[in-house]
């Protein structure tokens, strides 16, 4: 229920960069999902479903020292995600793209948790 509707959006997410999105480090204000740059420039959250303008507030700018143990798991986990999706573009393995999918959704999942961390 609350777990399939959780993952069908990590599907989504992972379907957006099979299709070359780029993953941003930043947090749909409403939901607080990680945010997708598409290929026309449109910031999109694959949890609404619908394109996201984020209003800079200086908020990205000036982080609260609390957190920095959360900004480093994301960047390695946004870096690692942007790896795999590397990986996924170059295989032509089957069996290896299901493992690179299947980490990725891990990846994208983990990734949420930690925004939503952040978020508080
Ligand atoms: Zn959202």
């Amino acid at each position: 229920m609350e777990k399939k509707e959780n993952d069908k959006h990590i599907k989504r997410m992972a379907d957006l960069l099979l299709k070359g999105a780029t993953l941003t480090d930043l947090a749909c204000p409403v939901c607080g999902s990680p945010l997708f740059r598409l290929k026309d420039k449109t910031l999109w959250c694959a949890k609404d479903e619908k394109k996201v303008v984020i209003v800079k507030d200086g908020e990205e700018t000036s982080k609260p020292a609390g957190t920095s143990g959360l900004e480093t798991l994301e960047a390695t986990l946004l870096a690692k995600v942007q790896d795999v999706q590397g990986k996924i573009q170059r295989t032509e393995n089957v069996d290896e793209l299901k493992k690179l999918t299947s980490a990725l959704s891990e990846l994208l999942d983990s990734l949420e948790k930690v925004k939503r961390m952040k978020k508080g």
